[in-house]
């Protein structure tokens, strides 16, 4: 599905725009912006890089073919789901897409691996930008408590995005079971808690939805990079950026 991207001149007007809003007006409650983390501030393609790459480094003897096309797998050649990404850099046998999966599957969800993703470009100066201007920022995840919690609050104090600091939330999941569309549905209401949501940044159009839907004065801003196959159409209010560079 193709997106309907702002062109770079009005994605700076929006981001500026959210910026000049994170400041607290007399008497009013706190702007809040709320954000998610994977394939929205974060790109996490390289954390499933190192993976294979460790992958690769485990089949050198026993799959040589198979280690090399995984061993030479770039960032660009992967897809949100992992059977595309291998299909992509040429791993097709069905036994070892299905190990690859379980090696993927027993990495990708833990602290020890977050350490690979990377800000999407401007993220951490945008953010650093909103909390100076006083707004306060939830970080919103479909990640768990359990078994990322620990990982994903050093990721972003390792990338120098405010946190740990007055004004700064992170709110993962309770259970890595539950679905993620489900977690923000029914959690989402309760960031009014916290002040005045003012935007919220998400890459899957059905959060976008909801949350645009529940917070109707907030921008909802769709992160373009890559989503869940068979999402829903955007809202038609819900604006389209591909990063947050200015
Ligand atoms: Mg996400």
């Amino acid at each position: 599905m193709a997106f309907s991207r702002l062109s770079p001149a009005a994605q700076k007007q929006l981001l500026d725009a959210v910026v000049a809003s994170s400041h607290k007006k007399p008497g009013a409650p706190p702007p809040v912006i709320v954000f998610d983390l994977d394939g929205t501030l974060f790109d996490n393609r390289p954390r499933s890089l190192a993976i294979l790459h460790e992958l690769a480094s485990r089949w050198r003897e026993r799959e040589p073919e198979a280690a090399t096309s995984l061993a030479r797998a770039t960032s660009e050649q992967l897809a949100y789901l992992l059977t595309e990404s291998l299909a992509n850099v040429g791993v097709t046998r069905t036994d070892l897409v299905a190990e690859a999966e379980v090696f993927w599957r027993e990495r990708f969800f833990v602290d020890q691996y977050l350490k690979h993703d990377q800000p999407l470009a401007g993220a951490v100066q945008f953010a650093k930008d909103c909390y100076a201007a006083g707004a306060l920022l939830v970080y919103f995840t479909g990640r768990d408590l359990p078994l990322m919690g620990a990982g994903t609050f050093a990721s972003l104090r390792d990338s120098g995005f405010p946190i740990g600091v007055v004004g700064t939330e992170l709110v993962l999941k309770p259970d890595a079971a539950m679905p993620d569309e489900a977690f923000k549905r029914l959690i989402g209401p309760d960031l009014a808690r916290v002040g005045d949501v003012i935007a919220i940044f998400d890459n899957e159009p059905g959060n976008c939805n909801v949350l645009g839907e529940h917070f109707t004065s907030a921008d909802s801003c769709f992160v373009d990079t890559q989503h869940l196959p068979g999402a829903p159409a955007l809202a038609p209010s819900v604006k389209v950026i591909v990063d947050f560079q200015r």
